[in-house]
């Protein structure tokens, strides 16, 4: 029995364990040390640490890159803590670059109104904020495996099964369990994303009875690099503020901004591609470029212009929780890319990923450590097992991307459909099947959310409903179980709109 399981070993994981006491029994188990969003992310991390800068340029940005989605509350105190606790870490010796005169070299990326981004090692910030937290967590115990189940007693959190490296299935009892799983992107074929993002998070949630809100917004990169071998990886949107432009295959301008919102941007370029237009990315005009973008270097070579189209990048929804990172479950924490504080809205401003691991490992650290009553739930009924027909449903990659991908339809309710699901007891799933099951289970949950969002807001785009309508202002869609419904999100967006409209008037 230990005092706190973390599942994860990503930015969100590390930055948690770094911020628990040592006095704590914890442990860390994760499918990969080495593998995750955390180590590719390439831009930077968000703060609003710019002399002329502030939390509240910083939080307007926000609001309106999240189209009316954000939780204005949750928005404004992880901005605020952001500013204190990146530059605490900075002075910690987290690695930043600076600039000749020994600043820090603030960048600035598409939809901020100021340059805030901080970066290390020009492009490769995740990578070295990585392999900084984990050596500043070096003393917490580590375990390769990868996560089954959870288990529940009583409506509560009682710890995890695993699947250890010999492909056993053992449980781990722990007081307080901390789902820090990542995204989605492997779900799909296109994307950014590394493998280990397999969305299995939200399907141990579901299973578990947790809540799970906003699924349907999942931002999509413009720039992926591609050739006709696949896909190459991503390309920085930092490479565009530096002066890159969309192109046609001749090196002619596009009429693409090329610091427009992110989905805007995506769906401009996916458009291209579907008439047979073919878009890439031209490096001319970006000045001391392989020592700035060392990472766009390898994917470029030698070549001025490389061909891009959208993938999947960042998933906004997730596992809902308050912002000391609680599920609606005892003894069930999450953060990360996995968990949906309401920050990020309708869709993320670039760079606010990293920041949000930041705040949250720190405030998760201060929750846990401040609870000190036993937390009880509900006695739930006994789950179904699982049926084995889930082996025969289509949730291959090409078709996530085509009914989940960047242009949804009313097609997707009929998809949504086709992958039933219901709230099962996951215990004795052998070895072998449990990652299907939890690819099929979030597969369904994004399907059924995408459906049931008749509107186009953010990142979600809907071919039948291109709009966006008033009555679905501040209307999340929520699953719990066998249930799901659309609700208005909690007070702290009355706050949204009061700065929302501040901003417009
Ligand atoms: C190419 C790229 C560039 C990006 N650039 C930026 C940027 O510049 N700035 C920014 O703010 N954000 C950026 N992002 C987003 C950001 O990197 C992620 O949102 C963030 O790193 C997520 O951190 P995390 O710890 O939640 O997840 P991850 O870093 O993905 O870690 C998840 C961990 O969970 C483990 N895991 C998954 N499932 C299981 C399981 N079932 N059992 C056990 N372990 C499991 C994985 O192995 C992994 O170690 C970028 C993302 C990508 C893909």
């Amino acid at each position: 029995m230990v005092d706190v399981c973390i599942v994860g070993g990503g930015l969100a994981g590390l930055m948690l364990a770094k911020n628990l006491s040592s006095t704590l029994n914890v442990v860390i188990i994760s499918d990969s040390f080495t593998k995750g969003n955390s180590w590719l992310a390439q831009g930077g991390i968000a703060a609003p640490l710019g002399e002329s800068d502030a939390p509240s340029f910083h939080l307007q940005d926000t609001l309106l890159v999240g189209s009316k989605h954000v939780d204005g509350l949750a928005a404004k105190e992880i901005i605020e803590d952001g500013e204190r606790l990146v530059r605490s870490l900075v002075n910690d010796g987290f690695p930043v670059d600076l600039t000749s005169d020994g600043d820090l070299a603030l960048g600035k990326e598409a939809a901020h109104s100021h340059h805030r981004v901080l970066h290390a090692g020009g492009d490769r910030t995740g990578k070295f904020w990585m392999k900084k937290a984990t050596t500043a967590t070096q003393s917490v115990k580590r375990m390769i495996a990868s996560a089954h189940s959870l288990v529940m007693e009583d409506g509560t959190c009682k710890g995890v099964r695993i699947v250890t490296e010999q492909h056993q299935v053992k449980t781990l009892y722990a007081t307080t369990v901390v789902l820090a799983t990542g995204g989605i992107g492997e779900l799909f074929g296109v994307t950014s994303n590394s493998s280990a993002a397999k969305g299995t998070g939200l399907s141990l949630a579901y299973h578990a009875g947790a809540r799970l809100t906003d699924l349907e917004f999942i931002q999509f990169h413009p720039t992926i690099a591609v050739d006709k071998q696949g896909t190459k990886g991503l390309v920085t949107e930092a490479l565009r503020g530096a002066g890159a432009i969309f192109t046609d295959q001749e090196g002619t301008p596009l009429a693409i901004n090329p610091l427009g919102p992110r989905d805007v941007t995506a769906r401009l370029i996916d458009y291209h591609w579907r008439n047979q237009l073919p878009v890439f990315l031209d490096r001319t005009q970006v000045e001391k470029f392989s020592e700035r973008f060392p990472t766009a270097k390898q994917v470029f070579k030698d070549q001025q212009r490389i061909a891009v189209r959208p993938g999947v990048h960042f998933h906004m929804g997730g596992i809902q929780t308050d912002l000391g990172g609680r599920t609606s479950i005892p003894g069930l924490y999450a953060l990360g890319e996995v968990a949906c504080t309401g920050l990020h809205g309708g869709n993320r401003l670039a760079s606010n990923s990293l920041l949000e691991c930041i705040v949250m490992g720190y405030r998760v650290a201060e929750d846990i450590q401040s609870t000190s009553a036993p937390m009880t739930g509900i006695r739930e009924s006994k789950l179904p097992e699982p049926p084995t027909e889930i082996r025969n449903k289509d949730f291959s990659q090409e078709s996530l991307v085509h009914y989940c991908g960047i242009l949804r339809d009313e097609s997707s309710e009929t998809y949504a459909n086709s992958l039933p699901l219901q709230q099962w007891d996951l215990a004795n799933v052998p070895v072998h099947t449990i990652d299907l099951l939890h690819r099929y289970t979030t597969s369904s949950l994004l399907a059924q959310s995408i459906s049931l969002r008749k509107e186009s807001r953010g990142a979600h785009f809907r071919i039948d409903f291109p709009s966006t309508q008033d009555e679905w202002n501040h209307k999340v869609i929520v699953h719990e179980g066998n249930q799901k419904w659309i609700e208005t999100r909690n007070s702290s967006q009355l706050k949204e709109r009061v700065y929302y409209e501040s901003i417009h008037h």
